[in-house]
């Protein structure tokens, strides 16, 4: 059956996803994950969630998935060492060397390879199971013929996002914040932070959301305030067919949310796998809609003020 997985961005919201339905949940290990240090977790919390996961006899992953230098790569290894003497088996991440040199280190550990690392076919995904993947994150254009490859010809479970936001790139794809804050930091434990970078321990400042002026080669606008599309993306439609493909995992994005958005989220795709798996007959997507609609509407309003919050940050004009 398939799991929801769902995201914990601080203590409360992971054993919230726990407590409303979610079998696994995810969360950064500070500095190491694409958020803001405020949706990671310090080595205690990850370990104390994982407990708390334990005891319910759920899953908690810790995601690695920024790109690491060399010298990055044995603090990595320490901190994921002090996890797996927790009890800790799940990872995800994004770079391919960090990633078989987790799997060399602990042979036992479950690793996936994260929508970061764009794949789009089964050829990717065999890559990633040879670097020790055992399941892998379709890139979300991903068509199901090329899953069902995947799952059946490549042999590694298959993870969908079926509750995200796109970028006008490929996910994990984008460097337009790394050119409006460009400085650096080490932290506390030698890791090094490129500010402007999601992949290098930064932030993404959503600078594709503010408006843009297209500059000809003469110097004069050729268009004015021109935004990128990134649009917010939802599969509630395709879960159906996702469950009997015989996907491992779906799962939702949300660490930035507030909690009770979060456990709503995970209440309602809970709900809805539920149903259909009770009674895949007679199952109606109609009424599930309705209630999407909702969740929709107070998840743009949140965002919305996230998104301002961080192009000001940024420095650009909002
Ligand atoms: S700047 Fe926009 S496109 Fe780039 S990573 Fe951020 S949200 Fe995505």
């Amino acid at each position: 059956m398939a799991e929801l997985l769902a995201s914990g961005g601080t203590v409360e919201m992971a054993r919230v996803v726990l407590d409303t339905g979610a079998d696994a949940v995810y969360v950064g290990a500070k500095g190491w994950s694409r958020r803001r240090a405020q949706y990671e977790m310090s080595d205690d919390e990850v370990i104390a969630s994982a407990r708390y996961a334990r005891s319910r006899g759920k899953i908690l992953r810790v995601a690695f998935n920024t790109l690491p230098a060399s010298g990055e790569i044995p603090l990595l290894l320490a901190k994921a060492a002090k996890f797996v003497r927790e009890g800790v088996r799940d990872f995800i991440l994004t770079d391919v060397g960090a990633m078989r040199a987790l799997k060399d280190r602990f042979p036992e550990t479950v690793i996936h390879a994260s929508i970061g690392c764009t794949i789009v076919n089964a050829e990717d995904a065999r890559f990633y199971k040879e670097a020790g993947a055992t399941q892998v994150v379709t890139e979300c254009r991903m068509d199901r013929e090329e899953m069902r490859k995947i799952r059946e010809e490549v042999g590694v479970g298959v993870e969908v996002l079926v509750h995200a936001t796109t970028c006008y790139t490929y996910l994990g794809r984008c460097t337009m914040s790394s050119y409006t804050r460009q400085e650096w930091r080490f932290d506390d434990e030698g890791k090094n932070h490129f500010l402007g970078s999601p992949n290098r321990g930064g932030l993404c400042y959503r600078v594709c959301m503010t408006e843009w002026d297209q500059i000809g080669e003469d110097g004069s606008v050729e268009a004015g305030r021109v935004v990128l599309p990134n649009l917010a993306y939802f599969l509630v439609d395709d879960i159906p067919d996702l469950i009997d493909l015989g996907v491992t995992t779906i799962k939702i994005q949300g660490r930035e949310y507030s909690v009770p958005l979060v456990g709503r989220m995970v209440r309602f795709y809970r709900d809805l796998i539920d149903s259909y798996l009770r009674d895949r007959s007679s199952f109606r997507m109609e009424p599930w809609k309705e209630r999407m609609a909702e969740i929709v509407s107070a998840r743009d309003s949140e965002r919305r003020d996230k998104t301002a919050a961080l192009i000001s940050e940024s420095g650009l004009p909002a």
